[in-house]
């Protein structure tokens, strides 16, 4: 699989801001453990999301999922990057279920996180999930081709 695309430094610093402003919005009474993500779209739009609990705990949806799916609510089809903001010590990395998701919009994305530490993680989607199941597996082409109406 091709390289994760390379990320200006000053679009690095803006995803980074996103993610950990949308992490002071993160609605995580039960857990207490609060996460802000942005992604990079195709079109070069930033768009944010924080995890949302709920009483019933399967229902609950992870910020990286949340901005994924506020892009894509958006009209975007391709994500290029994904920042994830944690306020511990080390950075976190998406979860499974995130990285599934973000195989579907963006195989080769840039995956970014950081915390309240120094300490900050990037890397690809292809180096955590490899191998991964996606679109092409059922025949259909990768969903940033896919012509979108509008
Ligand atoms: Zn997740």
């Amino acid at each position: 699989m091709a390289h994760a695309p390379t990320v200006s430094s000053r679009t690095r610093a803006r995803l980074d801001s996103a993610a950990r402003t949308a992490a002071r919005r993160a609605y995580a009474p039960y857990s207490g453990f609060a996460v802000g993500a942005a992604v990079l779209a195709g079109s070069g739009k930033v768009y944010a999301g924080a995890n949302v609990e709920n009483a019933s705990y399967g229902l609950c949806n992870c910020a990286e999922r949340t901005a994924i799916f506020h892009a894509i609510a958006q009209g975007e089809s391709q994500i290029v990057a994904v920042a994830v903001y944690t306020p511990t010590p080390t950075p976190t990395l998406p979860c499974g279920a995130c990285r599934q998701v973000i195989r579907e919009f963006g195989p080769y994305a840039t995956i970014r996180s950081t915390c309240k530490g120094s300490g900050h993680v990037e890397t690809s989607l292809d180096a955590l999930l490899p191998a991964a199941f996606g679109p092409e597996d059922l025949g259909r082409p990768p969903a940033a081709r896919r012509v979108t109406r509008r």
